[in-house]
């Protein structure tokens, strides 16, 4: 099936097919309908497979559809976490071109770089944010990520974060979390550590491999 015949917004469907995306590619066609219906997922998909935007079409598509439930503007409605810089450069540029004719307010925030950029775009208000473990802390701790009303947690490349030693720090941002939430796992590989983490987070999850 064509992305022209999904049930997505206009302005996801222009971004797609100017970035010339016709048919979703596997990981797509299998997470973006249950994405859509506000289930969990876990998913085992390797990087080149289309990964991201498995998760940010239907991602961004939930947001424009529901109506935006914090007082003020800075609750935080999607956390992206990423291990690396790199990779959470890589996942905002797939949100940015796909949701260029939304009105979505998308943020990356990483370590090793100067904080009051970043501070001022979160208080101006962020709708997904894209992070690594470090600094999401700090400016959380700093009191300007507001977590308490996210509705979509993701977790990407969760092999990595566990390589990378941040078990402790995916346990403590999920206390920031409510509780009822949708929450997305993608790993590129699969083993008991991954299991364990993924089945602590998600609730009756579809599960998908590529
Ligand atoms: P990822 O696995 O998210 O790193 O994506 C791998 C590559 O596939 C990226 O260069 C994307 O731009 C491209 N891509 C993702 N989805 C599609 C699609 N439906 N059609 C064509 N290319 C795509």
């Amino acid at each position: 099936m064509k992305f022209e015949k999904y049930n997505i917004s206009a302005s996801l469907k222009k971004s797609l097919a100017e970035k010339g995306f016709k048919k979703p590619t596997d990981i797509q066609f299998k997470s973006i309908p249950p994405i859509l219906k506000g289930e969990d997922v876990l998913a085992i998909a390797q990087t080149g497979t289309g990964k991201t935007a498995a998760f940010a079409i239907p991602i961004m598509e939930t947001l424009l559809n529901k109506p935006y439930k914090g007082k003020n503007k800075r609750h935080i409605r999607c956390l992206v976490m990423a291990p690396t810089r790199e990779l959470a450069i890589q996942i905002t540029e797939v949100f940015e071109s796909l949701g260029q004719y939304t009105k979505l307010n998308i943020l990356c925030i990483y370590g090793g770089v100067e904080q009051e950029s970043q501070i001022k775009r979160l208080n101006e208000g962020v709708d997904i944010l894209i992070a690594t473990p470090g600094r999401m802390f700090d400016l959380n701790y700093q009191g300007h990520v507001d977590l308490s009303k996210t509705e979509i947690l993701v977790l990407d490349e969760a092999d990595h974060m566990l390589e990378k030693g941040f078990l402790k720090d995916i346990q403590d941002v999920i206390r920031l979390l409510p509780k009822y939430r949708q929450t997305l796992f993608f790993s590129a590989t699969i083993d008991e550590a991954i299991k364990k983490l993924a089945y602590s987070l998600v609730r009756n999850a579809i599960r998908i491999q590529i």
